[in-house]
């Protein structure tokens, strides 16, 4: 079974700053690095971690090498990536000396994922396999057309959220998966309770709540508790989150395993500096599940 991953990828370009540059202000940093990001490239790596055999759909510049270079270390299925004139996506994260942090995203080359690189990428996918993407990248709705087709789970995390594009493929959906803020901007967007929206499984994270399970077809909630750690860093628990479950699900666990899987994930996520780099293995879930 193969999760095909419709994603961003990103150069995550972190600023250690004494505080945020005011208009006109020229500022040097305190330090810098680069990383691996985008949500895409965080999800491939989390189900990839997870065992699944993920192949990723996706785009990069000629800037970009290095980051397809890593996702292939990381185990991620990288043949499907073009190679497009449109600098590699990036994101400009300054983070102050109070922690806080401030991001501005250049989608560069996700904005610019070729017509035909779905149905090539997807022409041997079967119903076994899994459609998955969110919402970085300019080819949802052919995506989740094309798998839906071919009788695909599609599986879509709602995030960053829009509600045009939400409302483009909400009919095509198996599984929806949002966080607590992206369901009431769909509630409000649909005028419907999320919980009776027209999608088999709905899961919404509830941050250090858990999750919650909406199985539409026998109307019934799952409460799933999340594991009690001490944050470090949230960044990326949703995307390792997602990975995990659909991985989950991809390998035929029922949703409850998925879920315990995807929670436990992520909170050992939670307890590490870091994105895509520093998504746990299944080795160390099982470990931290004990
Ligand atoms: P982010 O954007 O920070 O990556 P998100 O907003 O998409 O995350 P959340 O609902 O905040 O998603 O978190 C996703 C999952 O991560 C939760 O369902 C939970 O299992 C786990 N999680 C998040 N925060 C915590 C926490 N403080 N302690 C334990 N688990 C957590």
């Amino acid at each position: 079974m193969t999760i095909y991953n419709l994603g961003s990828i990103n150069a995550d370009l972190f600023y250690r700053l004494p505080h945020f540059p005011g208009p006109g202000e020229t500022l040097a940093a305190t330090d810098h690095w680069r990383g691996l990001g985008g949500k895409g490239t965080n999800m491939s790596v989390a189900a990839a971690r997870a065992a699944a055999h993920v192949v990723h759909i996706g785009a990069v510049g000629s800037d970009g090498k290095w980051a397809v270079e890593r996702l292939t270390e990381y185990g991620v299925d990288t043949t499907r990536i073009a190679t497009v004139p449109d600098p590699t996506g990036h994101a400009i994260v300054m983070l102050d000396a109070a922690g806080e942090n401030s991001i501005v995203l250049a989608p560069g080359a996700n904005h610019a994922i070729p017509a035909d690189l779905l149905s090539q990428a997807m022409a041997a996918a079967t119903e076994s396999d899994t459609f998955l993407f969110q919402n970085e990248t300019n080819a949802q709705r052919d995506g989740a057309r094309i798998a839906s087709a071919k009788g695909m789970r599609v599986a879509y995390a709602a995030a960053p959220f829009d509600s045009d594009a939400v409302s483009a493929v909400l009919p095509l959906l198996d599984l929806l998966i949002l966080n607590e803020v992206e369901a009431a901007q769909l509630a409000k967007a649909t005028g419907q309770n999320v919980e009776t929206l027209p999608v088999r499984d709905i899961v919404v994270t509830l941050g250090a709540k858990g999750a919650r399970w909406i199985n539409t077809d026998t109307g019934q909630a799952l409460d799933v508790p999340a594991l009690p750690v001490t944050p470090v860093d949230t960044t990326g628990a949703g995307d390792t989150f997602t990975g995990y479950l659909v991985a989950g699900l991809d390998r035929g666990m029922p949703m409850e395993q998925a879920l315990s899987l995807a929670t436990t994930a992520a909170a050992l996520m939670v307890t590490r500096q870091g994105t895509a780099d520093v998504i746990p293995d299944l080795k160390e879930v099982h470990e931290m599940r004990g």
